[in-house]
């Protein structure tokens, strides 16, 4: 089963309008050949317009990176899945490390906004990952095995291809420490089986990423792992000499 990779940038809290057109602008023709992956950048709120305005008919797919499960209703603050199609966005990141520990993120919400999302039409990426004191108490996988199971429940066993899971080890994350080869497919490989516990079909379709501190020097050595189908890149993909390298650093 071949997988097309999928390399996504994740910009977090950074860019105005202006300054995520500059940087779709400088990102477009660099990418424009680059046909062994798909290619995405998950754009603050208010920029998504701009550019998923700025990139129609590239190759470049835009993401935001969070959403309310309901369609509307008195959720101040919050955005829904159909305030994202009607503007034409394709994806969503859901369940990021940073919204589970800073925002209150948890798996049961996670639970109700994947499928929310997948009805409306968009791709999800749902993010999954240890923290440190986790990782050193022998607890990876059954906090993966929590996050996968229960982020994924109410999908329906033929929609399960269609998901995005990214691994993202937590202590790597922004900290410059990236996992270990052995490390990173350990971890990809058993996500990729808590799919297939649910369906052997599905776990060959499903798209498994890796995240956490990927940059141009190493993401050559995790892309070319067995079970990695991309990565998910924070810090380096708001330099896009940084991302276009990582990009080119996919498999063919
Ligand atoms: C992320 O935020 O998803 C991420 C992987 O960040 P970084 O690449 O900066 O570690």
């Amino acid at each position: 089963m071949s997988r097309t990779p999928l390399i996504a940038g994740n910009w977090k809290m950074n860019g105005t309008i202006a300054e995520s057109e500059d940087r779709v602008a400088s990102l477009l023709p660099r990418i424009a050949t680059a046909e062994h992956v798909d290619v995405a950048v998950c754009v603050p709120f208010t920029a998504l317009q701009a550019v998923v305005d700025s990139t129609r008919g590239s190759r470049l797919e835009v993401f935001a990176q969070n959403m309310h499960h309901e369609p509307s209703g008195a959720f101040t603050g919050e955005i829904s899945a159909p305030m994202l199609t009607e503007i034409d966005v394709h994806g969503v990141v859901l369940g990021h490390s940073e919204r589970r520990q800073l925002f209150g993120e948890t798996d049961k919400v996670l639970q109700l906004k994947v499928p929310a999302a997948m009805d409306a039409g968009l791709t999800v990426i749902l993010c999954v990952g240890e923290t440190e004191d986790e990782r050193e108490n022998g607890d990876t996988e059954r906090r993966l095995r929590h996050q996968v199971q229960e982020g994924l429940e109410k999908v329906p066993v033929e929609r399960l291809g269609e998901v995005v899971v990214a691994y993202e080890p937590i202590w790597a994350i922004g900290t410059g420490q990236t996992a270990t080869a052995e490390q990173a497919q350990d971890a990809l490989a058993f996500v990729r089986a808590l799919v297939a516990d649910r369906s052997k079909e599905a776990a060959e379709h499903v798209r498994v990423l890796y995240g956490g501190s990927m940059k141009p020097d190493n993401a050559a050595e995790l892309l070319a792992l067995p079970d990695c189908d991309g990565g998910l890149i924070g810090g380096a993909s708001l330099d896009v000499e940084q991302f276009v390298a990582i990009i080119d650093a996919a498999p063919r």
